[in-house]
Parts: structure tokens; sequence; C-alpha cells
């Protein structure tokens, strides 16, 4: 059985309330946010910051980006800056309007009925991650929706820190910034967030799965754009002449190396991924995205795809092939590196908390890889969450507690660093 911690009522409530928001973003919006749903939670979030007593809570009305700042309790009124940044969006994997969250209390181990009347079971057969939670409370969907803990188990944590350290002034610790953040499930990148309000000047994002799991290294990542003018005439005359865009198309995809596509790599391995291809006689356009860890690797990557549109340049004509790369987001270790106390205090508040810190280089990137790259280095701790993006979404309610534990010993380690 698990033993509850004075956070538990707190994080539950929270996650209830803010997961019954429906904060769902929108991969072919164009307005900022891609939806004004957005600003439902964006404005309880203000509201509670200013309700917790937090200093400088702002809503930029433009953006749907929501900052505050909590104080330093040092004696000498110092410590070292640093900043929390969560998101509060949901993913468009999934339905995410009407989450009816439910708590089960001390989980058996066995199958999880979520739905009785549609029949929907969730087993730990199929998920076996359930069995690491054995005895404690989860909140669970009906099943018929996503949860929304990507990432509102983070917000309940860090508002539950930032209460818990406002209503104890005698807790030392440094200044500590807050932002909560639009469309991170859609490439949102925490583009709008305004670094200088920000103030810190190094922070972490919580957000992904299985609590105790901090994440410092990404992929580099870049989009490239083929596109082919082909050259159009009767087929019973074309010989000699005929360009068919469909066929280059063809033949740029199977210059791509066989095994480096996401179906044959894994752990540092990067990959060529086509994702759209859409060709005719006429006109060809393949889309495809380009991924590794390594930069170097990286680069060659984009320098063979270089190589290929300059062949088939060489054999139909330059004017009639485009390549186009364009940058996604760059690995952030190279940014986190160069302040090894962000990792070291990070693994350090872990085990203050009991566990025991665990990474792997994530197959992906974050918001943090381009906050990093814009020069907030921001590495990722879990917000604890299972099953993201789906129907059997759940979380844990002592891995939120243990997120307000670990955040509580960051912010105290912070604290008794100099800010240079
Ligand atoms: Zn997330």
């Amino acid at each position: 059985m698990q033993e509850r911690t004075i956070f538990y009522e707190k994080v539950k409530e929270r996650l209830i309330r803010y997961a019954k928001v429906d904060t769902q973003s929108d991969r072919y919006g164009k307005d900022t946010p891609t939806t004004q749903k957005q600003f439902d939670l964006a404005r309880m979030l203000f509201d509670e910051l200013n309700a917790i007593g937090a200093g400088e809570v702002r809503l930029d009305e433009s953006t749907c980006v929501v900052t505050a700042k909590l104080g330093s309790t040092m004696p000498d009124g110092g410590g070292k800056p640093f900043g929390l940044v969560t998101h509060m969006d949901t993913a468009p994997d999934a339905p995410g309007t009407n989450v009816k969250p439910w708590v089960l209390e001390a989980y058996d181990g066995g199958d999880i009925l979520l739905n009785a009347e549609r029949g929907i079971v969730m087993s730990p057969k199929e998920f076996p991650n359930l069995l690491n939670y054995v005895g404690q409370d989860l909140i669970l969907t009906d099943g018929t929706t996503l949860l929304g803990g990507d990432d509102k188990a983070a917000i309940a944590s860090v508002m539950t820190f930032a209460e818990h350290c406002l209503a104890h002034p005698e807790i030392p610790h440094g200044p500590v910034s807050l932002a909560f953040t639009p469309d991170e499930e859609v490439g949102g990148l925490a583009k709008d967030l305004d670094l200088d309000r920000f103030g810190a000047k190094v922070a972490y994002t919580l957000d992904g799965d299985h609590l105790g799991f901090y994440m410092d290294e990404t992929f580099n990542a870049s989009e490239a754009t083929l596109e082919i003018k082909g050259l159009s005439v009767h087929p019973a005359t074309a010989k000699g002449i005929m360009v068919n865009a469909a066929d280059v198309a063809g033949e740029f995809l199977a210059m791509l190396p066989r095994f480096e596509k996401p179906r044959y790599t894994a752990g540092r391995e990067g990959f060529f991924h086509v994702i759209a291809v859409n060709a005719d006689v006429e006109r060809a356009k393949v889309v495809l995205i380009i991924r590794d860890h390594d930069r170097i690797r990286f680069e060659h990557r984009e320098a063979y795809l270089e190589k290929c549109a300059d062949a088939l340049r060489a054999e139909y004509g330059a004017d009639r092939i485009s390549l186009t790369i364009e940058q996604s987001y760059r690995n952030m270790k190279e940014y986190v590196g160069r302040e090894p106390y962000l990792i070291e205090n990070l693994t350090e508040a872990i085990r203050m908390a009991g566990l025991e810190p665990k990474t792997e280089p994530f197959r992906g990137g974050t918001d943090g890889s381009a906050l990093s790259e814009r020069g907030l280095p921001c590495p990722n701790l879990s917000a604890g969450y299972e099953n993201a993006h789906g129907r059997f979404e759940y979380v844990p309610i002592p891995s939120m507690e243990k997120n307000v534990e670990i955040l509580l010993h960051l912010a105290a380690l912070f604290g008794s660093l100099q800010d240079e």
C-alpha cells in the first residue's frame, strides 16, 4: 500500500480539474495558439497562481503563454535562478473532449474496467507497465478519451510545488520561474515563450512518461522537401523527351539507404523517414524527415540528400529538381552539457526523493530542444504519466507526489548555488 503524503489530495484534485478542461491542440491550426480553448486552462492557471501568491503572474493574450515567479527565500535573497516549463495542450491523436477522470484506489494488479457500458477494459497483459503500480491509486479515463496527464500531471506537480513554497517561506530556495505553454503536441516548441520575461537562464521541462526518468539528449532534426518538375508529352511520341516526375520521385526513394528507416533503427541509430509522396507525370513532391543524435552523422545525412538531388539534376536538368532542407530542432545535449550542474542537481534531487534516476537518449525532440538552442539549456524530467496520447492513458497519484518532492529538493539545491 502506498503512503499518502501531504501533497496527495492537492495533486489529485488538480489533475482531475485540469484534465476536464479540453485543451486539445490542432496540427493544422494556423492561429496562435492553434486552438482558442487552450485559453480556458491558461486562465484557470493564471487565477490559481494569483490565488497562491505567485509573483509577476502574466497571461499573454496574444500567445496564450502563462508565466510567474517565486522569489528567493534564501537568507541573502540569492541562489541560482532556474525555470520549470510545462505544456497545457493535449495531443490531437485521441479524443480530448468530455474527459471523465476517475480514481481507482489501491490497484490490485488485475484488469481494470474503464467503462462498464461499453465494456472497455485495460489489462496488464496488454499494458504491463501497470504492474509497476500495484497498490497505488491511479487516475484513469473512461476509455473513450485521452486523460491529458501529458502534460497536466506535470502542471499539477508544479502548481503544488509552487503553492507549498509560497505557503512555507521558511523552506530555502532560490528564484524559480514558471511557464505554461500551448501547442507542444503540434510542434509549437515553446516558440512564444519570452525568455527575457521568463528570467531564468536555465530550465527544465516536465514531460514524458515513467517516474524518475530524465532526458538530456534528443535527436537533431530537419525536414527535407524534394520537388520535381516533369515534362509531359504523349507517351506515343515521348522517346527522349518525356520526364516523368513520378518515376524520378521513385528513383529518389530508391536511393535512400534500405535499413536507415524507423522500422530498422533504435537507440542512437538515425534515419530517413518519408512522410509524404505526391506524384504525377508533371509534378512530384517527396517530403521526408531526417533524424540523428550525432551532429556529424546528421550533417552527413543532409549532405547525402544533396548528393541524390545532384545526381538527378545531372540526369534530368538542374531546373527540374529542387531540394530544400529546413531545420526543426537540435540535440539539446551540447547546450545542456555546458551547464553540468543542470543534470547533477536533477539526478541528486531524484535520489533525495528516494528514486534511482534513469535516462536514455530520446528518439524525438522536446520544447526543451528548441529552448536549449535559443539559449535556455533545458533538459527534461518525466511527468510520470503512462500510455500518453491514447484512451488508456493513466497517472499514478504517487508519481505526481514524488515529482513535487523532487522539485522541492531541486529548488533547495539551486538555492545553495551562487548566481554569477
Ligand atoms: Zn507532453
